[in-house]
């Protein structure tokens, strides 16, 4: 189902409408020139953010451009998170394709070129907004940064909260990253590429059960162990055979 369609209540006026989901129902809500505005949020959130240039507070977050005087918003000054961001529900399995869809929809509009003609203000605000969009994209496409960041979201660094791992974890890594190092043929680097993916995707639908139900321990300990397997990709990607 599109999330942006025509409104059903003002078609005749030709405007485009929201589509508002919740967990049974659908309200459309109808929003004068949202792509002007980049107002295609599903989920609208209220807001006391005032616009930089004429003060005028902007009624939903985030908020890309000010519905007063249509200048480009700060990103930074938002209190939005990177779900929010791209009109998506705050859970780990999201639709990739959608994500990037409303990533190009936003990178259209607010991408640097199209200020080139602009005040500086405006153009050092769409830079630094194009900017977070691109880091937000990046680490909601990648599963791992994906949970990371969920887990940040509710407070949980794994820098500054680490987790004792278990010696038998510690010794297979040991052995995984020995076979990589031994791995001298393309097949054999294929072959281990091929078992470390199968790994991380049965992690990361753990790592998804677990924020399905709230037990962010168990996707800590899930994504800590993510970790050495997605390094041990990067060490297959470096090697030249
Ligand atoms: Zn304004």
């Amino acid at each position: 189902m599109s999330l942006l369609r025509l409104c059903c209540y003002c078609i005749s006026r030709d405007r485009l409408a929201i589509t508002l989901r919740s967990t049974f129902k659908i309200k459309p809500l109808c929003l004068p020139n949202p792509i002007k505005y980049g107002n295609y949020y599903a989920h609208t959130k209220k807001s006391d953010f005032k616009c930089w240039n004429c003060q005028s507070v902007a009624h939903t977050k985030p908020s890309l451009f000010c519905e007063n005087c249509s200048l480009i918003q700060s990103a930074v000054l938002q209190d939005f998170n990177y779900f929010e961001l791209f009109n998506l529900e705050e859970q780990y399995n999201i639709n990739t394709v959608q994500l990037t869809t409303n990533f190009r929809k936003l990178q259209n509009l607010i991408h640097p070129d199209k200020f080139s003609n602009k005040s500086n203000e405006e153009k050092v605000l769409s830079e630094t907004f194009s900017s977070l969009l691109n880091k937000a994209y990046s680490t909601l496409l990648h599963p791992l940064q994906r949970g990371l960041y969920m887990l940040s979201v509710h407070g949980i660094n794994l820098e500054e909260h680490s987790i004792t791992l278990d010696k038998t974890f510690l010794i297979d890594i040991m052995e995984w990253n020995e076979n990589i190092e031994e791995a001298d043929t393309k097949t054999s680097i294929e072959k281990l590429k091929e078992d470390i993916d199968g790994i991380l995707k049965n992690t990361y639908e753990e790592v998804s059960n677990a924020f399905t139900e709230n037990n962010l321990n168990e996707a800590k300990a899930l994504l800590s162990k993510a970790k050495y397997f997605v390094s041990m990709l990067e060490k297959i990607k470096e090697k030249d055979v």
